[in-house]
């Protein structure tokens, strides 16, 4: 059974304060809901700086933690960067995002980078959730299969059967990340199923079954319970509906 998954991935928002409450509220509503949640994995990917905090707030029973970046580089001279090992090194920190479109849109993030990261990140023991994705003029021309196929033939589908144990793919449409317009479940079900069968071709059924995927993009509390009873959606990657813990904890139990 591959797990079922809900990630709030903060970005560059919150400060110190506003983190812990955050975090705070999620963890006394999750162990407040009503709902039997304990199937369903929650991790937090606050901005660096309070990781820390936030990992010390939280039940790390009931919630992970992790970051939304690492460098593609171990260590040494590389200001303003934070490494994959730093991360580790934090109590109860064990994952982290790769590949989100942002990184690639506006930091020049591109897949021999990505594949870098990946490596780091798995020497370090953290896990992975690999962002996928078309842009909205490839959808428009048809091409999302095309690119997908591309961003994940350069990275993920490169390593060992064993280390993709440690991956969780997030498929984030790029045209439905903050812009309120969200993948239709046909859509998002339809590119899951693609990108497992692409695990199956490169692997085998076993491993292709046992990956979680993800689908990120105006993920609420009103569209998750349909998009996560697709046979293919195990969960979703939330921008801004995980920075309202009401609606992040909403979409948890969509479940
Ligand atoms: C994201 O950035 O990973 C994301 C899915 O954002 P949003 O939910 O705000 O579309």
């Amino acid at each position: 059974m591959r797990k079922k998954i809900v990630a709030g991935n903060w970005k560059m928002n919150t400060t110190l304060e506003q983190a812990i409450m955050l975090a705070s509220e999620i963890d006394s509503k999750l162990a407040e809901s009503k709902k039997n949640n304990d199937d369903v994995t929650v991790i937090l990917f606050p901005p660096f700086p309070f990781i820390h905090d936030v990992a010390d707030v939280i039940n790390p029973d009931k919630i992970g933690v992790g970051s939304q970046n690492i460098a593609n580089h171990p260590e040494g001279a590389f200001t303003g960067e934070v490494s994959a090992k730093m991360i580790a090194s934090i109590q109860g920190v064990d994952d982290t995002i790769i590949g989100h479109s942002e990184r690639r849109a506006y930091y020049g993030e591109t897949s021999e980078i990505l594949a870098q990261k990946i490596e780091l990140a798995l020497e370090n023991n953290l896990d992975v959730v690999f962002c996928c994705g078309e842009k909205l003029e490839e959808r428009e021309a048809n091409k999302h299969f095309e690119v997908i196929k591309s961003q994940l033939s350069e990275t993920i589908l490169k390593l060992s059967a064993a280390q993709m144990q440690h991956i969780v793919i997030a498929y984030e449409p790029v045209w439905a990340i903050g812009t309120g317009k969200t993948a239709s479940t046909e859509q998002a079900q339809e590119v899951h199923a693609f990108i497992r069968n692409l695990l199956k071709e490169n692997f085998d059924a076993a491993l292709a079954d046992s990956v979680s995927i993800l689908y990120g993009g105006s993920c609420k509390p009103s569209n998750a319970q349909a998009l996560f009873s697709q046979p293919d959606i195990d969960g979703g990657l939330i921008g801004g509906a995980s920075l309202k813990a009401d609606d992040f904890i909403k979409i948890i139990e969509a479940y």
